[in-house]
């Protein structure tokens, strides 16, 4: 990169100073005959404007690093800006499934004489708590590429929110799209397409990619957006629910909370699945 980057600790350290408005950002598309990076359709002109407030006192710049994006990830088109998060990582929540249940006893039925029952059923909820928790659809598509991206890349293209994940042997994942919705989650042609054209300005070798699969599944969101984790307000059981766009990552927080819950009662006020008008409606 041409400047370095924010640093995790900058970020965090700026974050607590500051508090921002709005964004605008103004791009020439044109191109600048002058500048012969711009001339040669590998930059544009940009304007950025943040609107924003901060403690008295307190320093802050913006971080912004537009000609640098390329050399960082060979493989995407022209970009506007870019910042590198060096330390962003992921995990192929397929394998981690995989491996949690190679290391766990399955059974149909759960054991008569449990003490307790962990209901986590994701966006179907039994009743009677099934109005906790509501479906939003996320489509993603698999794809397999001789020039994949070496890092995961988030981006915006068209106001719309792209990302591409590089999960090894040039397996990519493309997600995702985000849309409330009553009915069972199918994936759809408006989705696939607004996936493949965002993230093919994004990525030019998406058309030589293989599409390998296309994937819709809910996620369980909860009215105020926070995991529904503890006391259900039915004896002995437990829900470990509503984790909508985070429970692969928050997947071993919720473990423990459940078992430190199930060893000694503790409950996380902020996650308790009670706040929501205490015990449900047709409990026993
Ligand atoms: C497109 C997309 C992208 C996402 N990206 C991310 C991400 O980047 N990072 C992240 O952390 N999270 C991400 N998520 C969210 C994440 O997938 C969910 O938060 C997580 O899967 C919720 O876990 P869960 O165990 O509660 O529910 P689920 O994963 O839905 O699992 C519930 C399980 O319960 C089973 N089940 C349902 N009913 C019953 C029943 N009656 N009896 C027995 N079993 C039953 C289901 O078959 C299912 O296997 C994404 C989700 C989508 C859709």
């Amino acid at each position: 990169m041409s400047a370095p980057n924010l640093t995790r600790e900058q970020a965090i350290a700026r974050a607590a100073t500051v508090s921002v408005e709005n964004y605008r950002i103004e791009l020439d598309l044109t191109g600048q005959p002058t500048d012969p990076a711009a001339a040669a359709g590998e930059t544009f002109f940009s304007r950025s404007t943040v609107t924003f407030s901060a403690t008295p006192g307190a320093e802050t710049f913006v971080d912004i690093v537009a000609a640098g994006v390329r050399s960082a990830e060979p493989s995407l088109a022209r970009a506007a800006g870019g910042a590198l998060l060096p330390r962003e990582a992921s995990v192929d929540p397929r394998e981690v499934c995989a491996a949690l249940l190679a290391s766990v006893e399955v059974r149909a039925e759960p054991r008569p004489e449990a003490e307790a029952r962990v209901v986590a059923t994701g966006a179907a909820l039994p009743p009677p708590w099934t109005a906790l928790v509501s479906g939003v659809r996320g489509e993603i598509v698999r794809l397999r590429s001789d020039d994949p991206p070496c890092r995961t890349v988030r981006g915006w293209v068209g106001g719309e929110p792209v990302y591409l994940v590089p999960r090894g042997d040039g397996r990519v994942v493309l997600g995702a799209t985000s849309e409330a919705h009553e009915a069972a989650p199918v994936v759809t042609a408006g989705g696939v397409l607004r996936l493949l054209a965002a993230a093919r300005t994004l990525w030019p070798a998406l058309d030589r990619a293989e599409l390998v699969e296309t994937t819709a599944r809910d996620r369980p969101a909860s009215a105020d957006g926070l995991p529904l984790v503890g006391p259900s307000g039915v004896d002995g059981v437990v829900l470990a629910a509503g984790h909508y766009r985070h429970g692969v990552l928050l997947a071993p927080l919720t473990a423990r909370l459940v078992a430190d819950h199930l060893e000694n009662g503790a409950v996380e006020p902020t996650l308790d699945p009670r706040r929501f008008a205490g015990p449900p409606q047709g409990a026993r």
